[in-house]
């Protein structure tokens, strides 16, 4: 009896997952993905910002019919103290140029949507379907997978793990480490609906125009974080996320953050009247570069968050998993085009290509970032933001002070909190980090 065999075994059906799938489907392999949700979409949690860039390379007509929300057109950060923000605003009508840059998106929606593209192109997907297991052979290399369906092993040359930040599968197998508490931040989200023309005057957007506003500050409480809102069609998402190690040192709750976050003054009054129909939690791997783990080896290779690739400092995930999801397409594509073994050597290909990606590079750029911040959170999230927002409150106050006091004032606060030598040390390793 002949048992059935694939090329490629794709585990998860998220943005790696898909691209990843979607990219050897359509060169004619023979693709099985296996998702673990009732439906592809359905486990999935993201702000949500889709990068159009790297979607268009995998599927270059996508705005046809992808289910996409608005375009952001503006974009505003805020650094926040308990009843102020400070802000940098940027909007530009070049936004509004025929194939937008950025989308919101919603994941279930868009899951859903990328799951048919991977189907028309030709691979079967299974739902409901959990990975339990990756088989190997008697030299360890991997040559298929158990699910939680009856039945033996499923055989492939190459499995791609595309499991999500939790990796469950890869750690088991002891392909990579679990991922330490101080390199996952854990998120918590909210839907917030309201009408289409509600939104538009709020933001001041027409059409499908959006804003995007990123928040850091007194609102993490001293937690390495971030606070996001971004305008769907007929919703607002909001949420915030702070590392998983810093709430294991604390009493705070996300959902209290969350709250106190819904509750500042600067955006009670953007929510205000809406209606909350959703809410998630979810982990996103935030230890940049210095936390990739092995990407292949003997039948198999990962990507998306499983490989920890995601950008924290410029707050993309997805484009980096659809990316590495495509580009281990492509390398196994390659691979298998030569008819070559799907051996740990040939499979390097794949991080070859990676090293020379936008991936890569960015991750290496501020690789030494992620430390900076999580060893001086007091500071950046809590010390600064304060003093920033005094000094912008006492620049604007008029009360007959002189000015020049007043300039000594806010120079003074700066060095009682954190000394001259303190400044100065921040600022340097903040530009180091950064370079
Ligand atoms: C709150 C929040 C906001 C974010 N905002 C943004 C944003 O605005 N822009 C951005 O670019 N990125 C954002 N991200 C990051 C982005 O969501 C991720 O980088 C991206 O989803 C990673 O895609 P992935 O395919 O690697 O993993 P996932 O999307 O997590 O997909 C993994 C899939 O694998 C499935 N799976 C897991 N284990 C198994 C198994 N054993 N068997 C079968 N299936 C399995 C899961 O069900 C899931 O469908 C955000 C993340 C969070 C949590």
């Amino acid at each position: 009896m002949s048992v059935e065999k694939f090329d490629a075994i794709v585990i998860g059906a998220g943005m790696s997952g898909n691209a990843a799938a979607y990219t050897m489907a359509s060169r004619g392999m023979k693709v099985l993905q296996l998702e673990r949700g009732e439906y592809p979409g359905s486990k999935n949690v993201q702000g949500a910002i889709m990068y159009a860039d790297m979607l268009e390379k995998i599927i270059p007509d996508f705005r046809e019919d992808a289910p996409l929300e608005r375009h952001p057109v503006e974009q505003r950060f805020w650094m926040m103290d308990d009843t102020s923000h400070t802000g940098m605003h940027y909007r530009s009508d070049d936004f509004n140029e025929a194939k937008p840059n950025r989308y919101t998106i919603i994941r279930a929606q868009f899951d859903k949507w990328f799951s048919r593209k991977v189907r028309e192109a030709g691979a079967t997907v299974l739902c409901e379907t959990t990975v339990t297991e990756l088989a190997h052979d008697t030299k360890g290399k991997v040559i298929g997978v158990r699910t939680d369906r009856a039945g033996d092993v499923i055989f492939a040359d190459v499995v791609v793990l595309a499991e999500g930040v939790n990796g469950l599968l890869g750690t088991r197998a002891g392909l990579r480490e679990m991922p330490k508490p101080e390199t996952v931040a854990l998120a918590v989200k909210e839907m917030h609906f309201l009408p289409e023309e509600v939104i538009g005057e709020r933001f001041g957007l027409k059409g499908n125009e959006g804003c995007v506003i990123e928040a850091a500050g007194t609102i993490s409480r001293g937690m390495t974080g971030l606070a996001f809102l971004y305008t769907n069609r007929e919703s607002i998402s909001l949420g915030i996320g702070c590392l998983v190690s810093d709430f294991a040192s604390t009493t705070e709750s996300p959902y209290a953050l969350l709250e106190a976050f819904k509750r500042h003054p600067s955006v009670r009054p953007l929510i205000a009247g809406s209606e909350v129909k959703e809410y998630a939690a979810h982990l996103i791997p935030e230890g940049g570069y210095k936390a990739i783990p092995q990407l292949f080896g003997d039948g198999w290779l990962v990507v998306g968050d499983a490989a920890q690739l995601n950008n924290a400092v410029h707050r993309e995930g997805s484009n980096l998993a659809m990316t590495s999801g495509r580009i281990a397409g492509e390398a196994i594509f390659q691979v298998n085009s030569r008819r070559d073994p799907m051996t740990k050597e040939n499979l390097a290909l794949y991080k070859t290509m990676l090293d020379n990606s936008f991936v890569v590079k960015d991750l290496m750029k501020y690789k030494d970032m992620p430390a900076l911040l999580h060893t001086n959170s007091c500071n950046f999230f809590m010390t600064y933001p304060q003093l920033i927002s005094q000094a912008a409150q006492n620049f604007l106050r008029v009360d007959g002070t002189p000015k020049i006091e007043k300039e000594k004032a806010t120079t003074a606060a700066f060095i009682k909190a954190r000394s001259r030598w303190g400044i100065v040390s921040d600022v340097v390793r903040l530009a180091f980090a950064w370079r």
